[in-house]
């Protein structure tokens, strides 16, 4: 890189503004005193905090990365990306914005980043006019894609695009801009949507990318990433287009956060039902029919709390118990709730709690005798009811399967029926008995089971029972 900016003392700078009024309690917000300049060492070099200006109208602390990028290339291989040997690659990192900024604003901007303010609670929470100025930020994707990302948050966005060499104007544009963001919103939102985002815009990130990624994308994307527009490309770019990981993201970000958590949707339904007892009267019913099959290892897949995990516990025959759910939060809960970290060895062995999504096959479900799936299917995409019915029924492809759902042509009994008339507002869709009867009739035919239909609570005279369960047994291979 010719361009004189560029020169190897030029480190990464991004500025944070606002005009709230006193502006100074910035300070108290990104728990850096506006008074001090501090430094903090990282894996890759410094990080600075600053104020250049500190005023009651205006305040604006700067953060300054200085990447060691001799350090960077003596590391030994596997320490930091595969690429990094790339000339290129390494000689553009100490002055772009890069997942090295993510980093750094985590480490020193951690309480602000997570919206905590011990002096200023209610600020924390409160939108305030803010700026952020990024010196040099890679777009790969150019402008289009900046604004695609942050136009949908609330964001307007000036962008400069640097040539590529300001003495050769006919070497082209580079990928690199100045960019400045303005939005009202929580600090919080806005060093979420920068930590995110900068290296989606980057495409790139210094470190191996695994499952602790789609943690970060969960804890830092759930409230914002849901319903963004481009949160396909976010999620991949973020995961470094790791197709396995990618898809198990955007399962989790659909299922576990599009409305509300699981364990919301649970209370919401509970309570709707709670009158009959009907939560308790399945789960007996499915502990019951499961333990007559004679199944030895069982899958409770969309497993929730672990409410029915907590009734086959109790029960010796089952020797291998799986909870399967696609939400790690309501897996903690379920973990908290049966005390595992306290069972005895003996059950421990017995009990085996995973996140996985029943979007996609997966190894780790075959060799089981019975699978139960109470109140699952309709969360499930009616577009991936049929990967749904493939994974379950042809690759798993248990002795027994127990599968409730809820019977749409009760719900006018109950008083307060949700939005569109289903139970719950995440439910996709809802059946009627003869649906539900015609679906399960085209499992039997198509991956040679046979079923039986068992109501489950109160069966009115019109409009059936609350609950429609239905029990597949897989035909003996003629
Ligand atoms: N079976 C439990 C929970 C029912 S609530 C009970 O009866 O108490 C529905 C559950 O399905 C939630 O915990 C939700 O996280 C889970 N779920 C939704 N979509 C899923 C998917 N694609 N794969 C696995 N679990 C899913």
């Amino acid at each position: 890189m010719a361009d004189s900016r560029f020169s190897s003392h030029i480190a990464m700078l991004l500025t944070i503004s606002t005009t709230y009024s006193p502006a100074t309690d910035l300070g108290y917000l990104l728990h850096k005193h506006p008074a001090r300049m501090q430094s903090f060492g990282l894996a890759f070099g410094q990080a600075h905090v600053f104020y250049p200006e500190a005023r009651t109208e205006k305040c604006t602390a700067a953060l300054l990365l200085d990447v060691d990028s001799v350090g960077l290339v003596r590391r030994p291989q596997g320490q930091f990306a595969e690429n990094f040997a790339l000339a290129q690659y390494v000689s553009d990192r100490p002055y772009v914005a890069s997942s090295f900024l993510s980093v750094a604003i985590a480490r020193v901007f951690s309480s602000a980043l997570s919206g905590k303010c011990k002096d200023r609670p209610q600020l924390a929470e409160t939108e305030i006019p803010l700026s952020a100025r990024l010196s040099i930020l890679p777009c790969r994707g150019g402008e289009k894609l900046l604004r695609r990302l942050f136009e949908p948050l609330g964001y307007t966005i000036t962008a400069e695009r640097h040539t590529l060499d300001a003495q050769f104007p006919e070497w082209g544009e580079s990928r690199y801009f100045t960019v400045t963001l303005e939005n009202t919103c929580r600090l919080s939102e806005l060093l979420t949507h920068l930590y995110i985002l900068i290296p989606v815009l980057d495409d790139e990130k210094h470190y191996w990318v695994g499952e602790a990624e789609i943690e970060k994308l969960s804890k830092h994307g759930k409230d914002w990433l849901t319903a963004h527009p481009e949160q396909e490309s976010i999620v991949r770019r973020y995961l470094k287009h790791q197709r396995s990981l990618t898809r198990e993201a955007l399962a989790q970000l659909r299922e576990e956060d599009v409305q509300e958590t699981a364990e919301t949707v649970q209370a919401q339904e509970e309570q709707l039902e709670e009158r009959i007892g009907l939560n308790e009267i399945r789960l007996a019913t499915g502990t019951e029919i499961l333990k007559k099959s004679g199944a030895k290892r069982v899958l409770d897949l969309g497993c929730g709390e672990g409410k029915l995990l907590r009734k086959l516990l109790a029960e010796k025959q089952f020797e291998e118990i799986v909870g399967m759910d696609v939400s790690h939060h309501v897996l903690k809960i379920a973990q908290q709730r049966l005390h595992y970290d306290q069972l005895p060895e003996q059950q421990k062995k017995r009990l085996h709690l995973f996140q996985g999504s029943l979007g996609y096959r997966d190894k780790r479900l075959t060799g089981y005798d019975a699978a139960a799936v109470v109140e699952v299917i309709e969360h499930l995409d009616m577009s991936r009811l049929s990967a749904f019915e493939r994974i379950l029924f042809e690759f798993t492809c248990p002795q027994t399967v127990v599968l409730t759902t809820p019977n749409i042509e009760y719900n006018v009994k109950f008083e307060n029926p949700h939005a569109g008339n289903f139970r719950h507002k995440d439910h996709r869709f809802e059946w009627t008995r003869d649906e539900f009867q015609s679906w399960a009739a085209s499992i039997t035919k198509r991956f040679g089971y046979t079923v039986t239909f068992h109501p489950i609570g109160p069966e009115d005279e019109n409009v059936g029972p609350p609950t429609q369960m239905a029990v597949f047994t897989r035909k003996i291979d003629e």
